[in-house]
């Protein structure tokens, strides 16, 4: 638009300047062509109007034809400047009606003449006006082009008005949503403020409320501190006076006795005062006697003056002869005047006695007092020890009542402690229930003490028991150059606890012997470590007995209490020694003819084992008993016959293997339930190494025996463990001790080891060597223990050796 505004107006203006070249209509400017044709012909009228006087001017030219003499040649000139000639409304009116007039109506070349120039004018007219309409035309296509123009403009702006009127709209929409949403969120802002006033109030309230609950506390508080202070203060003056009492009590007491003492030091000064007294008064009688004698010899010589004078007297007259005399007689009266004053001076100390004799009266009453006030001070004091010795009587029931107290925490304490120990009992129990189920070989390690005879101590540094719950009883460290091992078995028992300890943990496992299990108990260990005494116990000490008689007391206990429920049950024991890999009855009586014929054979003591997993072993005494007394009879003649065997081979017990075996069968009459039980109780040779006993000849082949059948027996363990079910892969056969336990050792026995450790230093090395081994067998797990019971057949008694 804007370029067509710049483009149009030169062209308009160029027509309008060559349609009307007046002034005025080039003042008509782009603006005022936009205006309708009314405004236009008004405008032309106006100026026609205003150029009124010029085109009256330009019409009386052209009418000049009347006015001649203005114009010499008007019609030329009419008809050369026709084109620039104008013409008003009027004007043409007055043209159209002008009327010929005729001064003769018959002059026609006049009258030809004058229409002539009527027809020119009015040609110049038609011409004017065509020019005009032409002029109109073109102003009106101008204009009907400038108002397409300016319609489409408007159509433009119309359409833009409307996009614009409808952006607006949307616009307003949109401000509409706006406003109402801020409307709205005004409203919520406001309830909002509201809300937060009203809670700003609360708070506000709230926080004067806890200010004031604040200072309230702060002053309680305060106060409280204060009071607390006060109170500590009071304590602590309390305690001030109490030590303060304390000590005035003891000082009091100091004082009593020291009271006491004055007492004693007053009465004995009492009493010397009145000694001295008595004395005084004495002294004063005497000197009072001698006063009196004194006054006596006073007044006779008083008299005797007197007579003198008298005789002075008589002899005035005499005066001048007896002046001599008289100043004899006035000598002696000096004399006798001194002497009355020496007396009458003694007289005056004797008063001053009596004076003294007084202040002693007083010194003795103020004495007597002082005692009063100290014997009131020290009833006082008594009263006072009195109230002390109340409180020490409250003190003495509190003391009484705590002590009552603590001895009722202490029988809780035992109590508690012995709840304890049940339940560490039940649950020791509960470990072998488990381990028994699990089918382990148990493990038991005995440390022995050092013996005497040991190189001294230093058992303390090599052998060490760990304290934490879990190793607790269970745990062993030992320690080899410096470095420690540490080893864990189902029990640990310490050099300090004895046959009975060891005895209560395998109670239960001789118990099940009699239930129908196979049992198995070994010593393993090297020479000396405590084997024989674990097993065997010392003898001649039936306190220190050990397993093997310990067993067999509880089973003929356990018998005897079995007998009300219907049980019998039979017990056979046989006693055995394996040497070399040869077998030795040690409860032969070497009588037996066919014994010493199977000897003879090579077929004694063969082992055997029947297909119910019995074990028999030809020739072997077995003997039939029913109490302990005949068990110890046996065990006797072992231990003799052991070691008759060691004097005749010239050899220790430790180079062989002992094997006690009890048999036992029960039979319930009322049930006709059997059980037929093995307990097999083995104090092994001793375990010690080929290099250290440093053997030769016999010596080395028994410790070759030794080291073969005990490490087939540890073969045995391990590959029972390894091979549970394929028992034909177990080397039971490599050694007699094996072969024998066959039945003992397979899955369905219960097995429990010792191994017995010495504390010397010099047996380290062979107590880490047993402790490993140990702990490999406590590793292996061989099998679920059996219990051998039946129904009563027709072969009632078990097939026994
Ligand atoms: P081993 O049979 O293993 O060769 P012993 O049982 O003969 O060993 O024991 C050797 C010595 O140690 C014996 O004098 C024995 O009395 C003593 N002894 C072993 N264990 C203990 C113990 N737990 N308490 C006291 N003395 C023991
Ligand atoms: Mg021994």
């Amino acid at each position: 638009m804007a370029s067509n505004n710049q483009n149009k107006p030169p062209v308009l203006s160029n027509n309008i300047t060559k349609a009307s070249p007046s002034s005025n209509k080039k003042k008509l400017g782009v603006d005022e062509v936009t205006c309708d044709k009314e405004q236009k012909f008004g405008a032309e009228k106006m100026v026609g109007t205003a150029n009124n006087a010029r085109i009256r001017q330009a019409f009386s030219v052209v009418n000049g034809i009347q006015d001649l003499g203005l114009s010499s040649n008007p019609a030329s000139n009419a008809g050369s400047e026709c084109g620039t000639i104008e013409f008003t409304r009027e004007d043409v009116e007055a043209l159209l009606s002008e009327k010929m007039r005729y001064k003769n109506k018959f002059n026609y070349k006049e009258r030809c003449e004058n229409m002539m120039d009527y027809i020119k004018r009015l040609r110049l007219c038609i011409k004017w006006f065509q020019e005009l309409e032409g002029d109109y035309a073109f102003e009106h296509e101008r204009l009907r082009n400038a108002l397409e123009l300016s319609e489409q403009k408007c159509a433009e702006m119309e359409l833009a008005l409307r996009n614009k009127e409808e952006e607006l709209n949307l616009i307003i929409v949109e401000l509409r949503k706006s406003f109402a949403s801020l409307q709205e969120k005004l409203a919520k802002e406001e309830s909002d403020k509201l809300a937060a006033l009203d809670s700003l109030a609360r708070e506000k309230e709230t926080r004067l409320n806890m200010e004031r609950s604040h200072a309230s506390l702060s002053e309680d508080l305060g106060k409280a501190q204060e009071e607390l202070q006060s109170a500590n203060q009071r304590i602590a003056s309390i305690n001030d006076m109490y030590k303060l009492l304390q000590e005035y009590n003891s000082s009091l007491q100091h004082y009593n006795t020291k009271l006491q003492k004055d007492i004693d030091a007053a009465h004995e000064s009492i009493k010397r005062g009145e000694k001295e007294k008595s004395a005084i008064v004495e002294n004063l009688s005497t000197l009072r006697g001698q006063y009196k004698s004194l006054q006596e010899q006073l007044s006779t010589y008083k008299a005797s003056q007197d007579e003198a004078m008298r005789q002075k007297d008589a002899l005035v007259h005499e005066v001048a002869s007896m002046r001599v005399e008289l100043q004899q007689v006035r000598d002696d009266r000096d004399h006798q005047l001194s002497q009355v004053q020496a007396l009458t001076a003694e007289v005056i100390k004797h008063k001053e006695l009596a004076v003294s004799s007084e202040d002693l009266e007083a010194r003795c009453a103020s004495q007597s007092n002082q005692i009063r006030s100290l014997s009131d001070q020290l009833a006082a004091a008594e009263e006072k020890l009195e109230v002390s010795d109340l409180s020490a009587l409250e003190t003495k029931t509190e003391f009484e009542g705590q002590k009552k107290l603590i001895n009722e925490l202490r029988n809780h304490l035992e109590d508690a402690e012995y709840k304890l120990i049940e339940g560490e009992k039940l649950r020791k129990r509960l470990h072998n229930t488990i381990l028994e189920l699990k089918g382990n070989i148990r493990v038991f390690c005995r440390v022995r003490p050092l013996l005497p005879d040991d190189s001294s101590g230093s058992e303390g540094k090599l052998i060490s028991y760990p304290t934490t719950t879990e190793a607790l009883g269970r745990g062993i460290d030992i320690m080899q150059n410096g470095q420690k091992h540490s080893f864990s078995f189902d029990r640990v028992f310490m050099p300090d606890e004895s046959q009975e300890d060891v005895f209560v943990e395998i109670s239960q496992l001789v118990q099940s012997a009699l239930d129908g299990y196979k049992v198995c108990i070994f010593a393993y260990g090297q020479t000396g470590s405590g084997k024989t005494y674990t097993m065997m116990g010392k003898p001649g000490h039936p306190d220190l007995k050990g397993l093997i008689p310990r067993s067999l007391e509880q089973i003929f206990q356990t018998r005897q209490s079995l007998l009300s429920q219907g049980w019998k049950y039979e017990m056979q024991v046989s006693m055995l020694e394996i040497y070399n890999e040869t077998i030795r009855d040690l409860l032969s009586t070497n009588r037996d003819a066919s014994r010493l014929e199977n000897a003879c054979n090579g077929k004694q003591y063969a082992i055997k084992h029947d297909a119910s997993g019995n074990t028999h072993v030809t020739d072997l005494t077995v003997v039939d008993v029913c109490s302990t007394k005949e068990v110890s009879y046996l065990l006797d003649r072992a231990a003799h016959s052991r070691s008759v065997g060691k004097t005749q081979m010239n050899e220790q017990s430790s180079r062989s293997h002992f094997v006690f075996t009890l048999r036992i069968s029960g039979l319930n009459e009322s049930t006709e339930q059997q059980v037929q039980g093995i307990l097999n109780l083995i104090d092994l040779a001793g375990s010690e190494r080929l290099s250290k006993s440093g053997s030769t000849g016999d010596r080395l082949k028994e410790t070759q025996a030794i080291n073969k059948s005990l490490s087939s027996l540890s073969d045995v363990i391990f590959a029972l463990a390894k091979k549970e079910k394929k028992e034909d892969h177990v080397p039971f056969r490599n050694s007699k001790l094996t072969y024998l336990l066959q039945p003992c050792l397979g899955g369905d026995s219960k097995t429990l080891m010792f191994v017995n450790i010495s504390p010397e230093a010099s047996s380290v090395g062979e107590s880490l060597c047993s402790l490993r081994f140990a702990a490999r067998v406590n590793a292996c797990e061989i099998g679920t223990p059996r219990r051998q019971t039946s129904m009563r057949s027709s072969e009632s008694r078990l097939s026994l050796g």
